[in-house]
């Protein structure tokens, strides 16, 4: 299994990091998680087109976890040879926001029909929207749902994928620890969580800002997950601030105060296998 992070970001513009998004391949499934800003750049980059992927999990509706969905959507369908569904997994209204974006994108959706004679079907996107609990199989991956706690944002969702060869990652999404959270990640090869530098943020006087404190994760909180429930990897994302050049080393050993494991983190495409 190869976890890729596509998207560092966070909702903050960042000229180097791509918004909140990760790849995982497993020997016949490829899965996007999340879809933030620049996502298809970085998917790109990791070698993979839109038809190419299994299926695309949203963990929560938050607008930097979406940005770019209807970019996925336009160009799985235009770079698909016939109908071919691109399936979606996510909370409770993932329908509505699909639905808002096949709307916004009636105009290009009719020039291209126009133009292609080949072309003859509009975007095929099937929608499931799953609870924590839900089990489901993306070829011989498996895909756990569980809980999270990034209220008053809600409902969100992680997500667990475990591949044949008995690999697994937890992709934690944005939120607080958890009951649910700990319960997902029990014994996984890696913990990927959303985090922030609490440290840091309290030190901005911007009460917009602040606000984010009290629903993610602090890099400590991460850490202190990733042991409780004895995973083995724990890698961060989705840097508030963005992690800048040289600062690893000081957000590593933030997590490394709290977890014994290997930590991962960085820039934009880093990558691991397990
Ligand atoms: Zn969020
Ligand atoms: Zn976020």
């Amino acid at each position: 299994m190869k976890i890729t992070l596509l998207g560092t970001g966070s909702p903050i513009p960042d000229p180097n990091r791509a918004g909140p998004s990760t790849l995982v391949q497993s020997s016949d499934a490829s899965v996007l998680v999340d879809c933030g800003r620049g996502v298809l750049l970085r998917l790109t980059a990791a070698g993979l087109l839109p038809p190419m992927l299994s299926a695309v999990l949203i963990t929560h509706l938050h607008s930097d976890h979406v940005t770019d969905l209807n970019d996925v959507i336009t160009t799985h369908w235009v770079m698909s040879p016939e109908p071919t569904p691109l399936k979606l997994y996510g909370p409770p209204r993932l329908q509505e926001v699909v639905d808002g974006l096949l709307a916004m994108l009636a105009p290009d959706i009719g020039y291209r029909l126009a133009h292609h004679a080949d072309l003859t079907w509009s975007p095929v996107v099937e929608v499931t929207e799953v609870a924590p609990g839900d089990e489901f199989a993306l070829g011989s991956t498996r895909v756990k749902v569980g809980a999270t706690d990034h209220r008053p944002v809600e409902p969100t969702v992680a997500y667990r994928l475990e591949d044949a060869e008995g690999a697994s990652v937890v992709l934690g999404g944005d939120g607080v620890p958890c009951d649910g959270l700990d319960a997902l990640c029990q014994g996984a090869g890696a913990y990927v969580q959303t985090v922030l530098r609490e440290d840091i943020v309290r030190m901005v006087p911007n009460a917009r800002f602040q606000d984010i404190l009290d629903y993610h994760s602090s890099v400590e909180d991460a850490a202190r997950t990733a042991t409780r429930a004895g995973v083995g990897t724990l890698v961060l994302t989705h840097y508030i601030p963005g992690l800048a050049p040289g600062q690893e080393p000081e957000w590593r050993a933030k997590a490394a105060e709290h977890f014994d494991g290997p930590i991962v983190l960085g820039d934009d495409l880093t990558a691991l296998e397990l």
